[in-house]
């Protein structure tokens, strides 16, 4: 396979030549098709075999043109650690460079105020921690009634960390009729029992 057969729009095609990326990955291969047909994703994989690329280009492709609005992120992506959910808003920022979408990083450990503006102004992807979109959401700052695609990623390490019950909890605030990558290195029962929840029949890569 080559990024050029996966029905890519030509400005993401465009980043990701720039990046340097040849060929996909197994995951990207898997991933990327069956997000692009609106199937959801369940993705087993670790770190490092290029699973971030898996999720947010057919993310950015399915987002296209559509217009941020203020305080209704159209897309959300859950990682565990600050240090996770910054990577992929690095990620984003090199894939979606020849788009005008936006985004906004909300993690802990920084004032609320930075993250407030730009939640206000409207952005089309929020990347963030578990605890701290939970906090936004408290604090009346945020609707996630607008979410068209949701990914979790590394959810054993959520696991490990205690954040099933937010990541439930910020299942049950999205949309039904969202579209859902999944991903997890393993599938311990608590996952298996989530994945059951919340995904409708996805497509299953393992890698
Ligand atoms: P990840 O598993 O998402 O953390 O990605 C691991 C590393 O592989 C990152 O540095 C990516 O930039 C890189 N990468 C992802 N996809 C590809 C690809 N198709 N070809 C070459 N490198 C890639």
């Amino acid at each position: 396979t080559k990024f050029s057969d996966l029905n890519l729009d030509a400005k993401v095609l465009k980043a990701i030549e720039e990046a340097g990326y040849e060929t996909p990955t197994p995951i990207q291969a898997g991933a990327i098709p069956a997000a692009l047909d609106g199937r959801d994703v369940l993705g087993i994989a670790q770190t490092g075999t290029g699973k971030t690329a898996s999720f947010t280009l057919p993310m950015i492709n399915m987002l296209g043109r559509g217009r941020a609005r203020a305080r209704m992120p159209r897309s959300l992506v859950l990682a565990p650690t600050r240090e996770l959910a910054a990577q992929v808003a690095e990620n984003f920022d090199t894939y979606a460079k020849y788009t005008k979408l936006t985004k906004a990083l909300l993690i802990g450990g920084v004032s609320f105020k930075e993250q407030d503006a730009l939640i206000d102004k409207g952005v089309d992807v929020l990347i963030a921690t578990p605890g701290r979109l939970l906090d936004h959401f408290e604090r009346g700052k945020l609707l996630l009634t607008g979410v068209q695609v949701m990914v979790v990623d590394e959810a054993d390490r959520m696991l490990d960390m205690g954040f099933i019950p937010d990541i439930e909890r910020i299942f049950s605030l999205t949309p039904f009729t969202r579209q859902t990558l999944f991903f997890s290195a393993t599938m311990a029962p608590e996952i298996e029992r989530i994945t059951n929840t919340f995904l409708s029949n996805p497509e299953k890569i393992e890698v």
